[in-house]
């Protein structure tokens, strides 16, 4: 399927940004509920757009959690403000929002809430604190599409919601990513802004075949190609029974972990449901846990340790002390899409035996 629709785009010789991105973008309201989603070249490419939209530069402060991947820092750093770490929960990875109001200054303009492994983060409490002060809410849901929190969809709650369709991504297009602003005059910009900054739309083409438009300010080469979101479209076929699967296998894993001295499970609220990105808990002596499932052909990994320890943001906090816990005993195992209940069972088996 994502062959043929690959081939169709090549075959048509149209590459870039054209009607496969605009049906890209329609299905992803469609199917995943997301508001205004505009298809970029990545979920590093949303992540900035969103603060640039949002306003964000020199002076300004954001408060996000460690536990991601840099890129949610390093587009910070790149508008010329600075991230200021949050800890997280420990039960879950995502940022604790009874962590944040303390680091709110006269700088700070936004929080950024990273919806760890794909579990939504604590948006209400996240939202209240930003009416409070004033701040735009931005969420990271690189690991998030198809979560809902509080039976809305990702991608239709916060002031913006950054995606990741990378290749290692559970919804790809290679490389790409999707950004919703839910005011739909941010979304305005960010369609604008996505492709330098020109809206094409309004900018005739003349007689002499030029393009007539007068640029205002700084935009992006962010678009998605038509290529790319054939692939997205490819993908999105099944993408709900691959949700529901991956739901079913983690119930799976959760059903034959219980009571396994020196793991504990992440905490899922009912209120919300995971996309199941990563399936992940705590274990104590992790390297030797490690070791065990390896030797029964078991891969098993750390996702990122607590990211504030890179020298560009300012090294390791350790007051962070739910994040630096964290570190020290998280691991992930097996999720994918082509992991079978077998397979489940014999990983729950392998681990019942203990490390
Ligand atoms: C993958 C990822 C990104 C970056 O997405 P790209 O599409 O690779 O640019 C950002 N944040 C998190 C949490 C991610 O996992």
């Amino acid at each position: 399927m994502a062959l043929q629709r690959v081939g169709d785009v090549l075959a048509s010789t149209f590459l870039s940004e054209g009607k496969l991105v605009r049906e890209f973008e329609a299905c992803l309201s469609t199917d995943l509920g997301l508001l205004h989603p505009a298809a970029l070249n990545s979920g590093t490419s949303a992540l900035h757009l969103a603060l640039e939209v949002a306003g964000i530069g020199r002076g300004d402060e954001v408060i996000l959690a460690p536990q991601t991947f840099i890129a949610s820092a390093l587009t910070v750093v790149q508008t010329g403000a600075t991230p200021v770490f949050a800890d997280i929960q420990y039960e879950t990875g995502n940022i604790d929002p009874t962590n944040i109001e303390h680091r709110i200054t006269a700088r700070t303009k936004a929080i950024m809430a990273v919806h760890w492994g794909g579990y939504p983060c604590d948006l209400a409490e996240i939202q209240a604190i930003a009416d409070r002060y004033g701040l735009v809410v931005i969420e990271d849901a690189a690991h998030a599409p198809g979560a809902t929190y509080q039976g809305r969809a990702i991608g239709s709650i916060s002031d913006y919601t950054c995606f990741s369709f990378q290749a290692i991504k559970h919804l790809t297009t290679g490389d790409g990513g999707a950004l919703c602003a839910r005011d739909p005059e941010k979304a305005y910009e960010v369609f604008r802004r996505r492709w330098f900054g020109i809206d094409r739309a309004s900018s005739p083409v003349s007689e002499l075949g030029e393009r007539e438009y007068d640029l205002t300010d700084i935009g992006y080469k962010y678009h998605l190609s038509d290529f790319a979101a054939a692939l997205g479209l490819a993908n999105l076929e099944g993408f709900g029974e691959r949700m529901l699967r991956r739901r079913a296998l983690v119930r799976r894993y959760q059903d034959g972990l219980q009571n396994v001295t020196g793991l504990t499970h992440f905490v899922h609220q009912p209120d919300r449901e995971s996309a199941h990105w990563l399936f992940g808990f705590h274990v104590a002596d992790r390297l030797q846990f490690v070791r065990r499932l390896k030797a029964s052909g078991i891969a098993s990994s750390v996702v990122h340790d607590g990211i504030d320890h890179n020298s560009l943001f300012g090294g390791k906090r350790s007051e962070l002390t739910q994040q630096r816990r964290f570190d020290q005993t998280q691991i992930h195992i097996p999720m994918h899409d082509e992991l079978t209940s077998e397979q489940v069972d014999y990983i729950i088996h392998t681990i019942r035996q203990g490390w």
